[in-house]
C-alpha cells in the first residue's frame, strides 16, 4: 500500500502550518503597526492643528496601543481563531486611520494608502476569506472616498482599486500556496517515512512484527524485568511438518499456510501479548507473567493446540502442529541471548521428544544446558581421529541364513566426558558446525574396516542431514569414497528422512552425486518422520529401514502390527530392500518374519561389536540363526496374543 495523504488530515495539517506562519506575521505587524501609530501621534500632536491633532492624535495613540497589546500577544504560540482577531484588529486600526484621515480633510494623494493596504492586509491575515473581506472594505472605502469627494477620477480609482485587488489576490494565494506545498511535501515525507518504519518493523507475509521487532520488544520487556521486576514469558514456536506441505502443494499454499499460522498464534495470544514471526516456520510470543504459575503452561498450550486443528487451505485441508519451547523470563543476571538460548532448549525437547507441544524450561534443565554447552566445548577441543570410534552391528538376511552386512555406529570417548553416545555427540556436531570434520573421520575408519569385513558383506555409514545440506559437504563425502579405493558397491549411505525435506531437488542431486561412485543409499528410520513416499522412487532409496518406534509397540498396539506389515509390503511393492531395525524380542522377530521382512536388525540379534569381535562372531552364525529363526518361530503369537492385559488379541486379526 502506497503513502496516501488524508484531504481532512491535510486541511487539519495547513491549518497548523498557516497559524505556524503567520504567528511571525502578525506579530511584525502589530510591530509595525506600533511603530506607525507612534510616528503619527508624534506627527500629529507635534506638527498638525484643529482636526487633526484632535482627533487624529488621540486616535494614534489608541491605534498605537492596540497595535502595541497585539504585537505583546503574539509573541507567543495562538490558535488561528486568536490570530485572525489580532489581524482584525491591526488592519482595522490601520483602515479606521486612513478613513478617518479622508473624512477630516480629503487630499487625494492619501487614496494611495487603500492601495497599499490591500496586499499587505491579504498578508497579514491567515484566512483567506478576511483577506478578501478587507480587500473589499478597502475598494469600497476608496471608491466611496474618491465618488464623494471627486466623482470625475472614479474610472483611474477604480483601476487603481483592480490593481489592488489582483495585488491582495496574488499575496494571499502565494503565500497559500507555498504553504499548502510545504506541507503537502512534509506530509508525503513523513508518511513515507512511516510506511519505510511499518515495512521494517511488519513480517512482510504474515503482518505480524517481525524479527527486528520483537527483539526490540524483547529488550523492551527486559527493561521492565530489570527496572520494576515485570516477569513475561519468552515462547518459541516452530511448526512440525511445514515442509513437507511446500513441498507437495506449492509455495504459494505454504504462504497462505503461514498466514493462516500467524493468524491463530495471534488470536491464541493472551491479552498484551506480542506474536511474531522470526522466519520461516520459526515463530515466538512474548507474554506477560500470568497470575498463576500453572498458567504459564496452559497459555503455551493453547498456542500449540491452536495450530493443531486442520487448515483449510485453497489448495486443500491440511494438518500439521507446532512445538513451543517457553522459557520464563525472571532471571535479572540473564542476557537475551542466554534467555532465547533456554527457550531454544526446551523447543529442542518439544521437537525431538514431544512434538506438537509444549515444554517449559525446567531447573533440570538448567543443568542439561550446562552439560550440552560443556560437551560442544569437549568436541570443538576433542582430537577426533583418536576420540571418535566405530561399533558394527550386524544385519541378517533370514532367506539365506547369514550376516548380509553391518552398520557402522560411531563411538566417542573423551577424557573429560567419557563414553558419549552418539545421540548427543551427532547432535553437538550439528549445532557447532562440526559435523562435517566428525563424519570425514568415521567415514574415513569406515572404509579403512570395510577391508576387513567378511567377503560378501556390505557396510552401512550414517550421514546426517547436514552432510547433505552443501553441495561442498557432499562433493568431499564423493571425493573421499573414490580416494579410499574401496569396492564402493559394498558401501551403503545411510541418511534420514529430515534431510530430504528441505529441498528436494537438492537432495536428489546431493544423492545422485553420491551413487555415481557406486555407493546405495538406504533411509533411515523410516516412519519416524513425515513418510512423504513420493520422493522414496524419485531419490533412488535402495533400502528402507523400519524405524524401531514400530516394533517396539507391536505387543501393545493393535494398529502397530498393521503399520509394520504395510511398510513392509510397500517397500516389496517399491522393490526395495526392507530391514526391520530394532528387533529386541523373539515375539517381535516372530511378528517380522510373519509379515514377510528378509532382513532384520537389532539386540536380540547381536549388539553392535567392536571391528576385531567380528570374526569371532561370524563363526556359526548361520546355525545360530537358525537356532533364532527355530526360537522365535516357536513363539506362540496366538499364546502372546491372549495374554491378559494387552491388546494383542486385536494384534493376532491383524496378522495374516
Ligand atoms: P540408527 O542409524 O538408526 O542406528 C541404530 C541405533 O539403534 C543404534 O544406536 C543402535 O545401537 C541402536 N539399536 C540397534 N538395535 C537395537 C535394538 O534392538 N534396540 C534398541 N533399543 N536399539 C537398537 P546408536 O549407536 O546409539 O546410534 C543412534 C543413532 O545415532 C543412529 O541411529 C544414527 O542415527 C546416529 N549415528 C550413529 N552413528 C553415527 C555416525 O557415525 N554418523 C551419523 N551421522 N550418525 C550416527
Ligand atoms: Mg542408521
Ligand atoms: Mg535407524
Amino acid at each position: 500500500m502506497g503513502p496516501s495523504v488524508n484531504s481532512a488530515e491535510k486541511n487539519a495539517q495547513i491549518q497548523d502550518e498557516l497559524v505556524t506562519t503567520f504567528r511571525p506575521i502578525v506579530n511584525g505587524a502589530g510591530l509595525v503597526g506600533m511603530a506607525f501609530f507612534a510616528f503619527n501621534a508624534i506627527k500629529r500632536f507635534g506638527f498638525s492643528e484643529g482636526l487633526g491633532q484632535m482627533v487624529m492624535g488621540p486616535l494614534a495613540i489608541f491605534f498605537g496601543v492596540a497595535s502595541g497589546v497585539m504585537w505583546l500577544w503574539t509573541r507567543k504560540n495562538r490558535t488561528s481563531f486568536q490570530l485572525e482577531v489580532c489581524s482584525a484588529v491591526i488592519c482595522l486600526a490601520l483602515f479606521s486611520n486612513t478613513v478617518t484621515h479622508l473624512l477630516i480633510g480629503f487630499e487625494a494623494e492619501n487614496l494611495m494608502y487603500f492601495a497599499i493596504m490591500m496586499p499587505a492586509f491579504a498578508l497579514m491575515t491567515p484566512s483567506f476569506r478576511m483577506a478578501m473581506f478587507w480587500t473589499a472594505l478597502c475598494v469600497i472605502a476608496m471608491l466611496g472616498v474618491v465618488w464623494i469627494n471627486t466623482p470625475e477620477l472614479i474610472f483611474e480609482y477604480i483601476s487603481v482599486a483592480v490593481a489592488g485587488v489582483l495585488g491582495a489576490v496574488a499575496a494571499t494565494t502565494l503565500i497559500r500556496g507555498a504553504i499548502f506545498n510545504a506541507v503537502s511535501a512534509r506530509l508525503e515525507a513523513v508518511k513515507e517515512r512511516e510506511e519505510a518504519l511499518r515495512i521494517s518493523v511488519k513480517d512482510a507475509l504474515t503482518g505480524l512484527p517481525n524479527r527486528r521487532s520483537f527483539f526490540d520488544g524483547f529488550e523492551d520487556r527486559l527493561d521492565g524485568l530489570r527496572d520494576s521486576g515485570r516477569k513475561f514469558l519468552l515462547i518459541l514456536v516452530d511448526l512440525d511438518g511445514f515442509k513437507p506441505v511446500n513441498d507437495v502443494y506449492g509455495h504459494s499454499a505454504g504462504d497462505d499456510l503461514l498466514r493462516a499460522v500467524a493468524g491463530r498464534l495471534e488470536a491464541a495470544s493472551p491479552k498484551g501479548a506480542m506474536a511474531a514471526r522470526l522466519g520461516g516456520d520459526e515463530f515466538a510470543v512474548l507474554a506477560d507473567y500470568p497470575a498463576q504459575t500453572a498458567e504459564v503452561r496452559r497459555i503455551a498450550s493453547r498456542l500449540v493446540d491452536a495450530l493443531s486443528l486442520p487448515y483449510s487451505l485453497p489448495a486443500g485441508v491440511v494438518r500439521i502442529s507446532g512445538s513451543a519451547g517457553v522459557y520464563v523470563c525472571e532471571r535479572t543476571d540473564l542476557e537475551a541471548s542466554a534467555m532465547i538460548e533456554r527457550a531454544d532448549h526446551a523447543l529442542y525437547q518439544a521437537k525431538n521428544e514431544r512434538r506438537g507441544e509444549a515444554v517449559v524450561f525446567s531447573k533440570r534443565d538448567e543443568v542439561d544446558l550446562a552439560n550440552v554447552n560443556h560437551v560442544d566445548r569437549c568436541l570443538r577441543q576433542a582430537d577426533l581421529e583418536n576420540e571418535l570410534s566405530l561399533v558394527f552391528q550386524p544385519q541378517f538376511d533370514l532367506v539365506n541364513n547369514r550376516v548380509s552386512g553391518f552398520e557402522a555406529l560411531g563411538r566417542w570417548n573423551n577424557e573429560q566426558l567419557g563414553a558419549v553416545p552418539p545421540s548427543i555427540f551427532i547432535a553437538a556436531a550439528e549445532r557447532t558446525t562440526q559435523m562435517s570434520r566428525v563424519t570425514h573421520v568415521l567415514l574415513g575408519k569406515a572404509l579403512k574396516a570395510l577391508a576387513d569385513l567378511p567377503g560378501g558383506t556390505r557396510l552401512a555409514v550414517n550421514l546426517s542431514a547436514h552432510d547433505l545440506m552443501s553441495e561442498a559437504n557432499v562433493q568431499k563425502i564423493a571425493e573421499q569414497i573414490r580416494l579410499s579405493g574401496v569396492d564402493a558397491t559394498r558401501l551403503e549411505l545411510e541418511i534420514t528422512e529430515t534431510a530430504m525435506l528441505d529441498d528436494q531437488d537438492f537432495a536428489s542431486r546431493s544423492l545422485g552425486e553420491l551413487q555415481a561412485c557406486g555407493v546405495s543409499i538406504a533411509l533411515d528410520d523410516f516412519g519416524s518422520g513425515y513418510s512423504n513416499f513420493s520422493y522414496l522412487q524419485r531419490l533412488h532409496v535402495s533400502k528402507l529401514k523400519i524405524d524401531r518406534s514400530f516394533v517396539k509397540p507391536l505387543m501393545s498396539e493393535a494398529s502397530a502390527a498393521k503399520i509394520l506389515r504395510t511398510l513392509i509390503s510397500l517397500s516389496k511393492s517399491l522393490s526395495m530392500e526392507c530391514v526391520v531395525e530394532g528387533i529386541e524380542k523373539p515375539e517381535e522377530m516372530a511378528y517380522a518374519t510373519a509379515f514377510g521382512a528378509r532382513y532384520l536388525q537389532g539386540f536380540l540379534l547381536s549388539k553392535p561389536m567392536p571391528l576385531e569381535a567380528i570374526p569371532d562372531f561370524m563363526t556359526g552364525v548361520p546355525t545360530w540363526i537358525e537356532q533364532m529363526q527355530q526360537e522365535a518361530g516357536a513363539v506362540d503369537i496366538d499364546a502372546v496374543t491372549a495374554r491378559p492385559s494387552t491388546r494383542l488379541s486385536t494384534a493376532r486379526r491383524a496378522l495374516p
